[in-house]
């Protein structure tokens, strides 16, 4: 993003609150929040702590009720639909990710596409996509639907697509200065980032930055190789799929 030194993103205050007629339900409760450029920002908190909520307005997907949203030094606050997508569309990306694997795509395809959204060539996504189903040892499960691997299996791909994604946003974030914001569920996935924003009842609670940051393809090859005979209902990992609580 080419504009100036100031914060790519600058909440001023920002409230929410969805109108549901007999309630109202205060969704963000006054957030200030400044993200320079570069960098790579997680945020958690409980299930109805606002996370989805601030990402909508942050991705221009949704306005704030109350309060100011400078995107690039841009108020952007008061855009019409039509306003915000124009600069959705110059400004930001989006890679949306599920708990539950795609069912009539292959276990490779799963790890793959989050690759798909990040632009990266088609060669360049399945090597990584096989590196990864690799280290979680289901290289020879590469071409199986999930409903053709056992539970521990499709966690496994789970764990694989969720630090191909991690590196990517790493790699995006180091390489090319992206400013990267991701939800998480998981304290662990966290440390990938480098500044975590706990939410809580709407409000920021926590603002820190991450001590020992984790690096995605260090990671990678750390996993223990599983096989399937190691393999328990609850397969343990070092590594958790950042999507593996209920989606929200
Ligand atoms: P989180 O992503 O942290 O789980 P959300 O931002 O989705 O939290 O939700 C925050 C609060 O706003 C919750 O109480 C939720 O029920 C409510 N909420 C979210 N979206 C809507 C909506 N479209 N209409 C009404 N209430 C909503
Ligand atoms: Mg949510």
């Amino acid at each position: 993003m080419p504009a100036g030194d100031g914060p790519v993103i600058r909440l001023e205050n920002v409230h929410k609150t969805y109108d549901l007629g007999e309630i109202q339900v205060h969704a963000l409760r006054g957030v200030s929040l400044e993200i320079k450029r570069g960098e790579f920002v997680a945020v958690m908190g409980a299930s109805g702590s606002g996370k989805s909520t601030l990402m909508n307005i942050l991705g221009c997907l949704d306005r704030p009720t109350k309060g100011r949203y400078f995107l690039d030094g841009t108020d952007v606050s008061q855009f019409s639909k039509v306003e915000l997508a124009r600069i959705r569309n110059r400004k930001l990306g989006f890679v949306f990710q599920q708990f539950n694997l795609l069912s009539r795509t292959s276990a490779l395809e799963n790890v793959e596409l989050p690759t798909v959204y990040a632009g990266i060539p088609q060669a360049e996504r399945e090597k990584r996509a096989r590196e990864s189903l690799e280290r979680v040892g289901l290289s020879d499960r590469a071409d199986h639907h999930p409903s053709q691997l056992s539970g521990g299996q499709q966690q496994r791909v789970a764990i694989a697509r969720a630090l191909v994604n991690l590196d990517i946003l790493q790699r995006l974030n180091d390489e090319e200065g992206l400013t990267v914001v991701i939800v998480t569920h998981e304290a662990d996935i966290s440390l990938y980032g480098k500044r975590a924003l706990e939410f809580r009842d709407g409000r920021i609670k926590r603002d820190s930055l991450t001590q020992k940051r984790l690096i995605a393809k260090d990671v990678l090859p750390t996993l223990p190789a599983l096989s399937d005979s190691d393999e328990e209902e609850d397969t343990p990992a070092t590594a958790s799929a950042p999507d593996k609580a209920p989606a929200d």
